[in-house]
């Protein structure tokens, strides 16, 4: 598949800055939203097409009320029509939080005196490791400071032994990493330890406000960050995670900023990012944020219909930041992955203690508290497939959103029934009474609708009898 990438004014060169400032702010000042443009804009979406610049930014400058409910519809339709109802989960684990740089909004920033500086030893890595294990965690995301200790081969090293780690049925099968831009070099080095998604986050798209909130450190320098998923393209991978802090900056440039960006690595790689996320700015120890830039309930819940809207194959990632009802909410609007059972404190899943939601030993707040085991009783109470699949990547089969998306049957064929068989090992290694109640029940009900159910029962038969880890 190539895609056709649209003209802008800094032409897309690969490892070259793509974002204007201007001509982003010009798309919001100078389109108007109608009703007309609205409704084929998301009729557009709905065939599987990526929006332009030019017209998500109608979606962004929509205000009516009844609009904007059918911009949430078209979401809504897209996500069920398109991907299902299965949705991902992971966990974090924060490795180190030592950190070189000053990020206003960072409980971790360097000037932090107040921050208990922690960085996990080999063993109590394995330690976290089995715990999030024991817990039924399949994928995870690695969390680290910008260091000179957390050097690419540290980060190589800790992803290794994340891989390692075994017990009982228990493994980790996909570890993707959140950590700070590396060159081709360093990227090279942790691709070779085998990583799922890199992500790094623009935090704000608008460089002067990010100049703001960034005045030392390495992270200063707006451009360096821009292209560092470039340098990743460059150095081998090509499953890249995105993302913007909400609350910096107006949400309505950076929802551009993202789009261009998408835009910018499918022109320049031929293949768009893995992943978007959307943090919005929690409290943290010492924040120095402003609330010029807050985004409400509502206008987050529009951002994400409209982000699903305008980049309709990239997965979405919306996480314990955020309270229970508002990700029940925005789970229907598009959002693919969560993670369930977060804790932040360095250490703190196998110590067994409850989160204590001391911002010194936390990046930030998190809102949503509730162990993996109950993030999967609501999925599945609202019908939604818990799934651990990492088929896709293990096979290969890379650009994974992208063929869910445009290969015709591929959900029922592949991600359904993995997400199904990932749910069975789940419920029989892992389940309370009362989750295998409710998963095989669902499960059943999912496998009438299937076209190849007798495999999927045949493997399930296989799960029970102790094989572990089959997929399509
Ligand atoms: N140090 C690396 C970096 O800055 O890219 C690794 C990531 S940092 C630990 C993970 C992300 O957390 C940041 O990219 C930022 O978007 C987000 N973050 C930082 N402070 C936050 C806050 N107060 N509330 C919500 N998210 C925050
Ligand atoms: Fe350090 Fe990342 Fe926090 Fe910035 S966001 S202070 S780079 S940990």
């Amino acid at each position: 598949m190539k895609f056709t990438p649209e003209k802008y004014r800094l032409p897309d060169v690969p490892m070259q800055p793509f974002i204007d400032a201007d001509e982003i702010q010009g798309f919001l000042d100078n389109t108007i939203s109608t009703p007309e443009k609205v409704r084929a804009i998301i009729a557009k979406s709905l065939s599987k097409k990526r929006l332009s610049l030019g017209e998500t930014a109608v979606l962004l400058n929509t205000t009516d009320p009844d609009l904007v409910a059918e911009i949430k519809q078209g979401a809504r339709e897209l996500k069920k029509n398109v991907y299902g109802n299965r949705i991902v989960l992971f966990a974090p684990l924060y490795i180190g939080n030592k950190c070189m740089n000053n990020c206003s909004y960072c409980g971790f920033r360097a000037s932090n005196k107040d921050a208990v500086r922690v960085t996990l030893s080999d063993e109590d890595i394995v330690h976290e490791i089995e715990s999030l294990e024991d817990n039924g965690q399949k994928r995870l995301i690695l969390v680290y400071g910008e260091h000179r200790d957390y050097s690419p081969e540290y980060i190589a090293h800790t992803v290794k032994i994340a891989y390692s780690v075994k017990k009982n049925y228990g493994e980790i099968r996909r570890v993707n990493i959140n950590a700070a831009p590396l060159d081709i070099e360093g990227f090279k080095i942790v691709k070779d330890a085998n990583i799922g998604t890199y992500q790094v986050f623009q935090e704000t798209y608008h460089p002067d406000a990010y100049k703001k909130y960034h005045l030392s450190g390495k992270k200063a320098d707006y451009n360096y960050r821009l292209v560092s998923l470039d340098r990743a393209q460059e150095a081998g991978i090509d499953d890249v995670g995105i993302g913007a802090l909400f609350g910096l900056y107006d949400w309505r440039f950076e929802v551009l900023g993202l789009v261009r960006h998408v835009n910018h690595l499918e022109a320049c790689y031929n293949v768009g990012p893995h992943t978007i996320s959307f943090p919005r700015i929690k409290d943290a120890s010492t924040l120095s944020v402003g609330h010029k830039h807050f985004v409400s309930d509502e206008d987050f819940a529009q951002l994400v219909a409209i982000l699903r809207l305008a980049v309709p194959y990239t997965g979405m990632i919306l996480t314990a930041r955020e309270p229970v009802e508002i990700r029940n909410e925005l789970l229907q609007y598009g959002v693919s992955q969560i993670d369930g059972g977060t804790k932040l404190e360095l250490g703190s899943y196998s110590n067994n203690k409850e989160q204590t939601q001391n911002l010194n030993r936390e990046q930030f707040r998190i809102n949503d508290g509730r162990t993996l085991a109950e993030v999967i009783s609501e999925l599945m109470d609202q019908e939604m497939i818990p799934s651990f699949c990492t088929a896709c990547y293990r096979l290969g089969r890379t650009g994974q959103h992208f063929m869910e998306f445009s290969v015709p049957g591929f959900i029922k064929r592949f991600c359904t029934p993995n997400a199904i068989l990932t749910m069975a090992e789940y419920l029989i290694d892992y389940g309370s009474d009362e989750n295998r109640e409710k998963g095989w029940a669902l499960i059943e009900k999912e496998l009438e609708a299937l076209p190849d159910a007798d495999e999927v029962r045949r493997r399930i038969e296989e799960i029970r009898n102790g094989k572990r880890d089959l997929y399509f």
